[in-house]
């Protein structure tokens, strides 16, 4: 159908429609369309910001009827910027913010447009929480449908590891939970799957004791002590506990200056500490040591100001087959010729209770212990787009013979070669094919890392 004749629709949709239905003459759209990624630039011919389950079935109906492609938007975060488009309709459940947990249960429960940020303040006034993002501002449901890594992923797994049911609207407008005991086949393929088989209006997790104090912060050493740093944090991540998650890399300091960082979370009792955080303040001497007691609600607010909205992002990242000598080399000689100083390589540790569960429970399948590593690249003068953009692929050219054969979905750019969603689910895409052909037969929900009906 014509635009100008889905335009005259739009009032009786309007009719029934909690939310707002913004098109680009109304106030509001132009702040509405705009994503984390600024290099992400799309006008969406309508953006239907809901504010409940009702508004995101009528608005899923709404573009099903009248042929417009849809995108969702939870936190905005991804990079590859699917939570846009241009000329389609923005599903934007940002204003689905609900939050509710029950501390006897210890379980939560969370609209799909909340932000970990969000989910930490309401469940750590219960001294609780679950696996999520190391940057507040992130989606709670993005996040949580490609897999989620986060500083409790030792002891708790990732953030689908804590789901206990999610309710969805999928492709046909229908309004079903997904559980162990409710339809288990899209449970199973929703926990990694992404925004693949539906729309997720709320995200129920089970939920642990943690803190509200843990250990963490940052640790910085001077770059030309980089080497010697990232080797020590493959030596203490070799025998971290579960309670102890960690990150390192290499990025710059306020001052510009290049640094070597590891950033612990140990969320273990604080009376005995841990020996490993022992050993980080130990080693040294470092430039800057800011890890100690902390609320662990902080921990995930400690990188925010590094990631400001509409900052210009370009991401690669792919799992490393092993930290060795050869990798940590690489990494500091591109470093040494990175253009911009909100650039970081990073590496994440997967290990612990992520680890144990079996490459076919769920979606997700990279259960191995190891090293993700991740280029984040970042500026925010249009014009270094190109030199930041090139910096990056030659880095990750050089990463080549490192690299392991699996990527971690929610990290991936818009520009990936090949069948990204391939490389993603590995053993699982198969299955996952099959499933949304069962579930999304027409494909509709496409803008994502898309499984492709088989
Ligand atoms: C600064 C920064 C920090 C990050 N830190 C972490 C981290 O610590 N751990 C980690 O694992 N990842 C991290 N990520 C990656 C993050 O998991 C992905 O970017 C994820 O896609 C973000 O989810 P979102 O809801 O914010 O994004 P959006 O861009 O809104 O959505 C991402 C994808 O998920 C779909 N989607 C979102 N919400 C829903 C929903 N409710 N139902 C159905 N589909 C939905 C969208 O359609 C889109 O395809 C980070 C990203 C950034 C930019």
């Amino acid at each position: 159908m014509p635009q100008v004749a889905v335009s005259d629709k739009i009032p009786d949709l309007a009719s029934r429609f909690s939310g707002q239905l913004l098109q680009p003459l109304d106030a509001g759209y132009d702040d509405a369309r705009r994503v984390h990624n600024g290099l992400v630039d799309k006008r969406p011919f309508l953006i239907a910001r809901c504010r409940n389950t009702a508004d995101v079935a009528d608005a899923v109906n709404f573009a099903r009827e009248h042929s417009l492609e849809v995108a969702v938007r939870g936190g905005g975060h991804n990079v590859a910027g699917r939570a846009t488009i241009d000329g389609g309709l923005m599903l934007d459940l940002s204003l689905m913010k609900g939050i509710h947990v029950d501390p006897n249960a210890r379980t939560a429960r969370a609209q799909g447009g909340a932000t970990w940020g969000e989910y930490d303040r309401e469940t750590q006034v219960h001294g609780l929480a679950s696996t999520g993002g190391a940057v507040s501002t992130t989606g709670v449901g993005g996040l949580t449908l490609g897999g989620g890594w986060g500083y409790l992923l030792g002891k708790y797994g990732l953030a689908i590891d804590n789901l206990r049911s999610v309710q969805l609207v999928l492709a046909d407008g229908r309004i079903v939970t997904a559980s162990a005991d409710d339809n288990a086949e899209l449970f199973w393929a929703v926990r990694g799957g992404g925004g693949n088989f539906g729309i997720a209006t709320s995200l129920e997790y089970n939920v642990h004791p943690v803190g509200p104090t843990i250990i963490g912060g940052l640790v910085a050493h001077p770059f030309a002590k980089a080497r010697d740093t990232l080797r020590f944090y493959r030596d203490i991540t070799a025998s971290a506990p579960d309670e102890l998650t960690s990150v390192a890399g290499v990025l710059r300091g306020p001052d510009g200056s290049m640094l070597a960082a590891l950033v612990p979370c140990y969320c273990g009792p604080l009376s005995s500490g841990d020996p490993a955080v022992k050993q980080i303040k130990t080693f040294g001497p470092p430039v800057l040591d800011a890890v100690g007691p902390m609320p662990y609600a902080s921990i995930n607010q400690l990188m925010d100001a590094a990631y400001p909205k509409g900052a210009l992002n370009y991401w690669k990242s792919s799992f490393l087959s092993s930290l060795s000598d050869e990798v940590i080399n690489t990494m500091i000689d591109c470093y040494a010729r990175v253009p911009s100083p909100m650039t970081a390589i990073a590496l994440e540790h997967w290990h612990g209770a992520t680890t144990r569960v079996a490459v076919g429970d769920t979606a997700f399948p990279h259960r191995a212990v190891g090293y993700n590593m991740l280029l984040v690249s970042e500026w925010t003068n249009p014009a270094d787009t190109e030199r930041n953009i090139a910096w990056t692929r030659e880095s990750y050219a050089a990463m080549q013979p490192f690299i392991a054969s699996g990527r971690y979905v929610n990290y991936l750019d818009d520009d990936e070669a090949g069948d990204p969603a391939a490389e993603a689910y590995g053993p699982n895409y198969a299955r996952l094919r099959q499933l949304k052909t069962k579930f999304d037969p027409t494909n509709f929900f496409h803008m994502n890392q898309n499984i492709r009906p088989a």
